[in-house]
């Protein structure tokens, strides 16, 4: 792999990488560290040792590779209530414990901060959700590059939400508005955009902070891909004012080798539960494109009549179908899931999976089809880099907006029809019935000119996220770009000329 210099450099770029400790954000900016390494900067990653566990492997395989690359450990602190170990927030963090996490991650900042002082790194990438490490930088007198987590498509949306209110300018939750001040005239509902914009919750006040930091910081790192929302990445710079790099699809350019995808986000290279890889041989006998592949993310928890709809709608649907469950406590979903699952794999029409799928890999396999996604960002990225159509169920987090990107822009998904965000924590009272979700599916895996068109479009972004991380393309500049500008800064700050402002 090429190592990207600027003239007059000698010495190696030493880089920080902070991660969150939630799956979706953790997965990414581990990535985004990996391809840092694998262009020539020696990276530091830090975090807990519950979280390490989840991607020490390919650090591992990295290193061994010949990439200065390697994992910097802090403990978390006890407090009162937070269980021994417990050091992530995700699907199966109840509220209260999410709390104590973030509590205990809070705790952290000053080890953090003497950490970035003995490391003595020339730029930091910290994660969006650590507003504080822009000023640590600033100390340091070193860059910090903000990772920002969603489409640059959403945060767009979301900064004319803030600017113009036009949720405020209807008259009920089911009206639709136009989000004002976008390349593409973009309609929503007031129940489909995310509560703190509605009314000042805890979340507005972390969020004020995230944007301030993102303002102040030198620039911010994206996953996606120019040819994938373009003019939005254009508009995100011009209302935040700094610098910003795509540097997607991030998954596909890191995890190249069958190890690294099997095992990404889960550290165990097989999911509980499921038998040596059944659903491996499963696929296997299954023909080119016929199935369906359905996963909700790592932060989703379904009510039972809600798992209950999405069974009958996939048992009915007339296709054959991959499950990821997920994790399910004892109770009468689980047991009316463990039925289920007997049947569809005695008839053969569905397999599913209980915890961790091995995503990369799935989306990967010939058989699969088309994919049922939450439209969480990372999953969007890597279906669309596998060339599959979507059906769209948005949940919460900037999820909604996703869709539309999806459906109306792109025109590469059908939406299910969610009409009601949630908070990640609390589902509501909206219940997709099982008749939506199979003729969502009909549509996805149908034959018709419109079905057919739909995976001639997602294919052709698909040959784009392709071209974006080779040589010369949109991806491979932008991570050029930002690594030389690390080196130029600091080369400056070893030979100063004159004063040069951090952001
Ligand atoms: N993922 C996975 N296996 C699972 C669930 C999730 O590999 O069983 C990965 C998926 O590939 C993606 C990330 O976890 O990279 C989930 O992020 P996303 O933004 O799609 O959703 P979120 O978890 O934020 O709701």
């Amino acid at each position: 792999m090429e190592s990207f210099g600027v003239e007059g450099e000698s010495e190696t770029l030493k880089a920080i990488f902070l991660p969150f400790i939630s799956p979706s954000h953790l997965v990414p900016v581990v990535d985004i560290a990996r391809i840092f390494a694998m262009h020539g900067v020696d990276v530091t990653i830090i975090t807990t040792p519950a979280n390490a566990a989840v991607f020490q492997g390919s650090i591992d395989r990295d290193a061994s590779r010949g990439r200065s690359i390697r994992t910097h450990l802090v403990k978390l602190p006890q407090v009162p209530g937070l269980p021994e170990g417990v050091e992530t927030i995700n699907a199966s963090t109840p509220m209260d414990i999410a709390l104590k996490v973030s509590e205990a991650l809070n705790l952290l900042e000053p080890q953090f901060r003497q950490i970035f002082h003995q490391l003595n790194p020339d730029f930091i990438v910290s994660d969006m959700f650590y507003p504080w490490s822009v000023d640590a930088a600033a100390e340091l007198g070193i860059p910090r590059v903000i990772y920002v987590g969603g489409t640059y498509f959403a945060h767009c949306a979301m900064d004319s939400l803030e600017r113009f209110e036009p949720h405020k300018k209807v008259d009920s939750e089911d009206e639709s508005f136009l989000i004002p001040g976008l390349p593409y005239n973009l309609e929503m509902t007031r129940s489909q955009i995310p509560e703190r914009f509605k009314t000042p919750t805890e979340f507005s006040y972390i969020m004020k902070k995230v944007k301030e930091s993102e303002k102040k910081s030198y620039g911010s790192l994206f996953k996606s891909f120019y040819a994938f929302e373009g003019p939005y990445e254009e508009l995100y710079r011009t209302i935040v004012g700094t610098k910003s790099w795509n540097v997607g699809p991030v998954s596909s350019w890191v995890n190249q080798d069958v190890s690294d995808k099997r095992s990404r986000g889960h550290g165990k290279e097989e999911e509980e539960g499921n038998g040596k890889a059944g659903w491996l041989a499963w696929l296997d006998s299954k023909k080119k494109g016929s199935v369906v592949y359905v996963c909700f993310g790592s932060m989703n928890n379904f009510p039972d009549t809600q798992l209950v709809e999405i069974a009958h709608g996939l048992e009915d649907c007339g296709h054959d179908f991959l499950w990821v469950v997920g994790k399910i406590n004892e109770g009468e979903g689980r047991a009316f899931l463990e039925e289920f699952g007997k049947r569809v794999e005695a008839s053969n029409k569905g397999c599913l999976i209980w915890g961790w799928a091995p995503q990369l890999l799935i989306l990967d396999h010939p058989a699969v089809g088309g994919v049922m996604t939450h439209c969480g960002m990372n999953t969007v990225i890597e279906t669309v880099d596998a060339g599959l159509p979507m059906v769209t169920w948005p949940l919460f987090a900037e999820q909604f907006f996703n869709e539309r990107l999806l459906v109306d822009v792109l025109k590469i998904a059908v939406p299910i029809g969610a009409k009601k965000w949630k908070s990640w924590s609390d589902f509501g009272d909206e219940i997709m019935e099982r008749g939506k979700i199979g003729d969502a599916i009909a549509l996805l895996m149908g034959e018709g000119e419109e079905c057919e068109e739909m995976r001639r479009r997602v294919k052709a972004l698909s040959q784009e996220a392709k071209k974006a991380i080779q040589i010369g393309g949109s991806s491979y500049n932008s991570l050029k770009d930002v690594i030389q500008e690390m080196k130029s800064f600091k080369l400056e700050k070893l030979n100063p000329k004159d004063e040069k402002p951090l952001a």
